[in-house]
């Protein structure tokens, strides 16, 4: 690829925000560059991102409001579930429906990656590691050593964003840093159940459990400077005391996770020219750590405000308007479930448990 080319738009990321981003904005005529540290389209991936792979219901409805239907090799083993919900601190346990689609989320990724139309250049297994603006363009570094330009830069990079924290370090931020950790298991039991996990002595969050084609992943999110690691070491000694047998883990995996406290904000900036979407702009859910219908709800807005035209940074405020308000909904439906004594009364009266 020629790197003096300037792209009208660059995006970097090519998570669910930044592959559905591209398919939207790249269909409006757009040049487009999209650049992602993974390696989506070949094998083997090079990194992998850590994720419970559960599509709900409000992102499975944004999927097939785009005729993008899910192909059968992305979904994994078991698919209908309830979640088992159990206080660590209490020992209340009780049993929700849930109506998520269980996937690989690699799968998924590489689904939507696909999806994204042939006149888009991908650069892959290229690491942004710095952004610069100068002269009404932006010049974007990789660990490759290539830079490349563009007009308009987006950032769909997740949690730990570049271009967030290259354009935007001054703002106020309407979210809390969080590190999660995941530990895989090899596990044959096909009855293996869905966990959450409460536990206040470990965590001011939650943790989870999960089956998934042949293995059984547990995991937890520790606020940002806990010792997640000691903290993890006994979540996995409580719930072996608690009568969950596992053996040797067989990957272990960490990921930055960012959970929205205050209103949401949109980040833009520079005359209508740079943007977030996605967690990178902190939009996914503070009480249960679901993202990808954030994603795809700021993925969606940020394409209709660039169609509108005009002020595109107004537009983009407009269109995420309703889901910042969702979002903020549960935040404060976060501080109320992650009250025990709040939460010891929903379990007690199995508020909403399948009895
Ligand atoms: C442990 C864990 C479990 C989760 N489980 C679920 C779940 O079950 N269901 C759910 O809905 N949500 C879940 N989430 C949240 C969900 O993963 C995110 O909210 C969602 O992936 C956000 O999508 P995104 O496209 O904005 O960002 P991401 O999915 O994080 O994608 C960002 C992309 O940018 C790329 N990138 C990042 N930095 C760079 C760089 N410097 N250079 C180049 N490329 C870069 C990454 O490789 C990645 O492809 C979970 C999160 C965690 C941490």
């Amino acid at each position: 690829m020629d790197e003096k080319k300037i792209f009208d738009i660059a995006i970097i990321g090519a998570g669910p925000a930044g592959s559905l981003l591209t398919m939207l904005l790249a269909n409006q005529g757009h040049d487009i560059l999209l650049i992602d540290k993974r390696n989506l389209d070949g094998y083997p991936p090079v990194r992998h991102k850590a994720c419970g792979g559960l599509l709900a219901p409000d992102a499975q409805r944004v999927l097939a409001s785009l005729n993008l239907n899910l192909p059968n090799d992305v979904l994994a083993n078991p698919q209908l579930f309830s979640v088992h919900t159990v206080d660590l601190n209490t020992g209340l346990r009780r049993d929700y429906q849930r109506f998520y689609l269980n996937m690989d989320r690699e799968k998924f990724d590489r689904y939507l990656s696909s999806k994204i139309p042939e006149n888009v250049c991908k650069e892959y297994s290229a690491v942004v590691n710095k952004v610069e603006y100068e002269n009404d363009l932006y010049t974007i570094h990789t660990g490759t050593g290539k830079t490349y330009n563009s007009k308009v830069l987006i950032g769909c990079d997740g949690a730990g964003s570049v271009v967030r924290k290259c354009f935007f370090t001054k703002e106020k931020m309407p979210f809390k840093h969080y590190y999660a950790i995941q530990h895989v298991y090899k596990c044959d039991d096909a009855g293996a159940k869905y966990y959450a996990i409460f536990d206040k002595t470990l965590t001011d969050y939650s943790g989870w459990a999960f089956p998934k084609d042949g293995t059984f992943t547990i995991g937890m999110a520790f606020p940002d400077g806990a010792d997640g690691n000691r903290l993890f070491a006994q979540l996995i000694e409580k719930m072996k005391n608690d009568g969950l047998s596992i053996g040797q883990a067989v990957n272990k995996e960490g990921s930055l996770l960012l959970r929205p406290d205050g209103y949401p904000k949109t980040f833009s900036k520079n005359n209508n020219t740079l943007f977030l979407a996605g967690e990178a702009a902190g939009y996914v859910s503070p009480s249960s750590a679901e993202g990808f219908s954030f994603a795809f709800y700021s993925a969606c807005a940020l394409a209709k405000s660039f169609e509108k035209g005009g002020n595109i940074s107004k537009n983009y405020r407009h269109e995420t308007r309703k889901m910042r308000i969702k979002l903020f909904f549960k935040v404060i439906k976060a501080h109320l479930l992650y009250n025990q004594f709040i939460r010891k009364i929903i379990m007690v009266c199995k508020i909403k448990a399948i009895r």
